[in-house]
């Protein structure tokens, strides 16, 4: 299994993850992006069976606030 996590509290709200991977991320009412099928919280994670293209969210993401853990 591997994890992605977010740390909320840097997020700039650029929609770069959105774009990239409306699969694992939206950005929610408070501006923010969130982790689809995470607990909503500060710092979220998600184990997933395949990252897909929570990397290349993680690569994009301008404040580098996208954690992947392989
Ligand atoms: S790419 Fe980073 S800063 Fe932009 S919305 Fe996603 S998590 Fe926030």
């Amino acid at each position: 299994m591997a994890k992605i996590k977010l740390e909320r509290e840097k997020c700039i709200g650029c929609g770069s993850c959105q774009a990239l991977c409306p699969s694992h991320f939206e950005l929610i009412d408070d501006g923010k992006s969130h982790i689809k099928g995470a607990e909503k919280k500060e710092i979220e994670e998600l184990e997933v069976s395949k990252l897909g293209c929570a990397e290349s969210a993680a690569e994009a993401c301008p404040v580098q606030c996208i954690y992947i853990e392989k």
